[in-house]
């Protein structure tokens, strides 16, 4: 048994977040853990369009002063197990789920952490796994966000568990239905992950709207229909939906025109999710509110 203490006076590699475009790798001390907590030596740790808004400054967890190990989408091994730690063990392989609730909260209780009024999240609000070493905190552990992998599966494969997690929980309300018209916009991964669930989930027609040519002939490869640029996309869909529009819109980019065009394609009762976050000084979208049925119409004409 671990005494829990982690490893104790010793320093590891760490890019830190110092500011706007300010990542500095370097010394960082390696966590010391608590009674309740574990310790988690990094194996790979992918890179999230999060962390890209978190470098730039856009990210709104990450104000002004903050300095903080960002990364969220790890897997790696336990090292250390604090004394009262119960159900993880030294050695063990894990891909370890970000979000967390620090207290009760109704969100929590019914599932949804990353909703939780008392969140906290590695890599977001708490360090994270652009280091050697990540603390595992006790909710976490208690939340069941530590899942445990084979020891054979590829651990950058097993890093995208969250951002999947993620597509997967995204399209959930989005109840996608056999037969359906299904818009992607943006075909980066995640864009893609959208596509080969909206494909498994039985849509009809998967059309794909993406600015850089080797996106969409990438997406293509992996299920999409018909892969075109943005400034097509509303003929598009008038096209394929017969004038209908789009039954379910993902945004799977950071792009104010991206969201606002959705809400003109759109079909009679569509559902539309936007799944990129749009800069924290720009969070918002011109919406008309009056839209009614003849909307889409109104657009394509
Ligand atoms: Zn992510």
């Amino acid at each position: 048994m671990n005494t829990g203490q982690g490893i104790r006076g010793q320093t590891m590699l760490a890019a830190v977040y110092h500011g706007p475009n300010d990542l500095r790798v370097e010394q960082y001390p390696i966590p010391q853990i608590g009674p309740d907590e574990a310790l988690l030596r990094v194996e790979s740790s992918t890179i999230c369009g999060t962390d890209l808004r978190i470098l730039s400054g856009g990210h709104r967890q990450y104000p002004e002063g903050t300095v903080r190990i960002p990364g969220h989408e790890v897997v790696g091994e336990i090292v250390a197990v604090g004394e009262s730690v119960v159900g993880v063990e030294v050695g063990q392989r894990v891909f370890v789920a970000p979000n967390m609730s620090v207290g009760f909260s109704r969100e929590a209780v019914r599932g949804d952490n990353n909703l939780s009024k008392h969140f906290a999240a590695l890599g977001i609000t708490l360090d994270g796994s652009f280091a050697e070493y990540m603390r595992i905190p006790a909710a976490a552990i208690l939340q069941g966000n530590l899942i445990a992998i084979p020891p054979d599966m590829d651990a950058a494969t097993a890093a995208l568990i969250e951002p999947f997690a993620c597509v997967l929980r995204g399209q959930k309300p989005l109840n996608i239905q056999v037969g359906e018209v299904v818009v992607i916009m943006g075909a980066g991964p995640i864009g893609v992950m959208h596509v080969m669930l909206a494909r498994l989930h039985g849509a009809g027609h998967v059309i794909v709207s993406e600015p850089v040519v080797e996106r969409r002939e990438q997406v293509l490869r992996f299920g999409a229909d018909l892969a075109v640029p943005p400034e097509a996309l509303a003929e598009t869909v008038e096209k394929v939906s017969h004038g209908e529009g789009a039954d379910v819109i993902v945004v799977a980019t950071p792009i104010h025109a991206a969201q606002e065009t959705s809400l003109h394609i759109a079909a009679i009762g569509g559902r539309i999710n936007f799944f990129g976050g749009l800069p924290k000084d720009q969070p918002t979208i011109n919406f008309d509110s009056n839209a009614d049925d003849a909307l889409f119409q109104a657009v394509v004409a």
